[in-house]
């Protein structure tokens, strides 16, 4: 199978900000290493990758053996190794840093590792798959939880069905990366590896709904009695957008973030409107700094980031906030969005107040002109909640996540498991992954009777 995407994609335009190591580069890196013996980036790693020996194989020029030892605890080895935040997870807890030396490069070497064996065509990189049992499940959803549990239940010798509602797999991972750390072919090509898996079969295009109305639908019941269990992995959902006393703004200069991202990433035909010279990003998460960086780069002159409290309160990583300041993006805090400003049905820019505590002050009301704005402010999750209530027993909790065993990651519906942002609300790939793995674990237990259902 093979995913491809159109070319002329505006995220083509942009540079990797941490390229590929050379062989010399990786082997000196890993001889850096220091392999200690309860290494704190392995803890650090929600995966619990063993990265001391990964780095070992490397050093020792044993690639295809360093990529085994990651991909058998992270099937998604290849994507985390370039999306994660390793500044905050294993990286930062590298000893190196207690001494102010530089830590180990991890994120780079794990790419170095599995990018190597992959292009240099290594085989079993995957453990051989046990005999298929009969057994299959449904996997709501082929973003990073279902496409890393697709892999594990196959591994295991469960067949497994992947539905997505989009043309292509891998959710987020695929469409929502910042394009400087990842491109969308290249998480693409990490999936064909799961996909050409024997037990593993994706149905882009299929939605799982309440009741099949026509084409390209599944009804949620049908899966409960087809299949021996469901995995429910459907993400968080679309961008919230700002309320209806904001007014309207036209829909070509007034967007969603992760829409918008989507975009750039995905369709080769979208092109920013015409003469946007100042753009105003509201919202101070992680999304909201991608938003905010990946303007920058297409050249937008001018690039605010509008965030309704202070920088030491932004959910976005401090590192990912110093890396778009490097590239021109600039924060104004504590400006609270009040409505769009059009006049004529052109967009003039923000209307906004100044803010305490994340509320308008009254009185304090000014415009801040802007001719694109992007909302990034949250996702709207109400589709996705209806959704899992089509599972009879699975219960959201007040924040409308699933809510899970944690140690099993089974829901009150004896038949489904659900991982990934669901679940927590919109964490990393990696913690997909994790859950993926744990929910894979039960799900084998269950369907191999070692514990009754
Ligand atoms: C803009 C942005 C940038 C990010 N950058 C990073 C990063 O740099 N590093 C990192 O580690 N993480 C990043 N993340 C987070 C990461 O992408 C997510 O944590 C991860 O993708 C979650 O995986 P998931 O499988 O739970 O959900 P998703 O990736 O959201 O996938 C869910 C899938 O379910 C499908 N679906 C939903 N409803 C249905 C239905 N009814 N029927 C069929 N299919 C359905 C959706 O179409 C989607 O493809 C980013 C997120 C965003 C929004
Ligand atoms: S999966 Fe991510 S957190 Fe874990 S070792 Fe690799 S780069 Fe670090």
């Amino acid at each position: 199978m093979k995913y491809r995407l159109d070319s002329g994609r505006l995220e083509e335009r942009f540079a990797e900000w941490k390229p590929a190591y050379t062989k010399a580069e990786a082997i000196a890196e890993a001889n850096r290493c220091l392999y200690c013996s309860d290494a704190p980036c392995i803890t650090a790693c929600p995966t619990h990758i063993d990265i001391p020996t990964f780095i070992k194989k490397i050093a020792s020029e044993n690639v295809a053996g360093s990529a085994r030892t990651i991909l058998s605890a992270n099937v998604l080895g290849y994507s985390c190794a370039r999306v994660c935040p390793v500044e905050v997870l294993c990286v930062g807890k590298c000893v190196y840093n207690q001494w102010g030396r530089a830590p180990i490069q991890i994120g780079k070497l794990q790419r170095f590792a599995v990018e190597t064996a992959w292009n240099e065509g290594a085989r079993g990189l995957f453990p051989k798959p046990l005999p298929a049992t009969g057994k299959k499940v449904a996997l709501v959803g082929a973003g990073p939880a279902s496409v890393a549990a697709a892999a594990q239940l196959a591994l295991a010798g469960h067949k497994a069905v992947v539905y997505e509602k989009g043309a292509l797999p891998g959710g987020l991972n695929t469409l929502g990366i910042a394009p400087y750390k990842m491109q969308a072919s290249d998480a693409l090509d990490e999936i064909e590896w799961v996909a050409d898996l024997e037990l593993v079969e994706f149905r882009c295009g299929v939605e799982v709904v309440e009741r099949v109305s026509g084409d390209g639908q599944v009804a949620a019941s049908s899966l409960l009695e087809e299949y021996d269990a469901v995995f429910l992995a459907i993400g968080i959902g679309g961008d919230a957008m700002l309320g209806a006393s904001a007014g309207a703004g036209p829909a070509e200069r007034v967007v969603g973030a992760t829409e918008w991202i989507e975009r750039i990433k995905g369709d080769a035909a979208y092109r920013l409107p015409s003469n946007v010279e100042r753009a105003v990003v509201i919202g101070g998460g992680n999304t909201a700094l991608d938003a905010a960086h990946e303007l920058r780069v297409l050249g937008v002159p001018e690039v605010y980031l509008v965030y309704r409290r202070s920088e030491t309160e932004m959910s976005g990583y401090a590192h990912e906030l110093s890396a778009a300041r490097k590239d021109g993006v600039k924060l104004v805090e504590n400006r609270a969005p009040l409505s769009y400003a059009v006049e004529n049905g052109e967009l003039r820019g923000l209307n906004v107040a100044h803010a305490s505590a994340g509320r308008p002050v009254e009185g304090t009301a000014e415009l801040f002109p802007a001719d694109f704005i992007v909302v990034a402010i949250g996702q709207d999750r109400a589709r996705h909640t209806q959704l899992a209530r089509l599972f009879p027993g699975v219960e959201l909790d007040a924040k409308g996540r699933v809510v899970v065993d944690p140690a099993t990651h089974r829901t009150g519906n004896r038949k489904v498991w659900s991982g990934g942002d669901c679940v927590n609300g919109g964490k990393e790939v990696v913690n997909a992954v994790e859950h993926a793995k744990i929910a894979v674990r039960d799900i084998c237990n269950t369907l191999n009777g070692a514990h009754h259902g």
